[in-house]
């Protein structure tokens, strides 16, 4: 039995050929799951683009991020798929003002 905790297995280790793409760079020893988290212990360098899904960086420094427009980020990592339905408000009609 080995003994790797890794709930989701890690396809991809940043290189400096082939940097991170949270933070770009190679040199943070970042990786990524085939789950498409990304395990980055230098922040992202666009922070536009990335989500943070961990609460706080685990024992070794690596916070988990998922990008912005990857939907499983809503799921907060469990597998069970949930339908993000927006809700839709219509807007409330303004009074209709008297006219003067
Ligand atoms: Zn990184």
């Amino acid at each position: 039995m080995s003994a790797t905790p890794e709930r989701t297995e890690v396809v991809f280790r940043a290189t400096k050929s082939n940097p991170c793409e949270v933070c770009e760079t190679g040199t943070k020893g970042c990786s990524s799951t085939e789950d498409g988290l990304h395990l980055c212990r230098g922040g992202p360098d666009n922070p536009a683009a990335w989500k943070e899904v961990s609460r706080a960086a685990d024992k070794a420094g690596f916070r988990q991020y998922r990008r912005i427009d990857d939907k499983r980020h809503l799921t907060n990592g469990h597998h069970k798929r949930i339908d993000p339905r927006p809700v839709m408000k219509p807007k409330p009609k303004p009074h209709p003002k008297p006219n003067a």
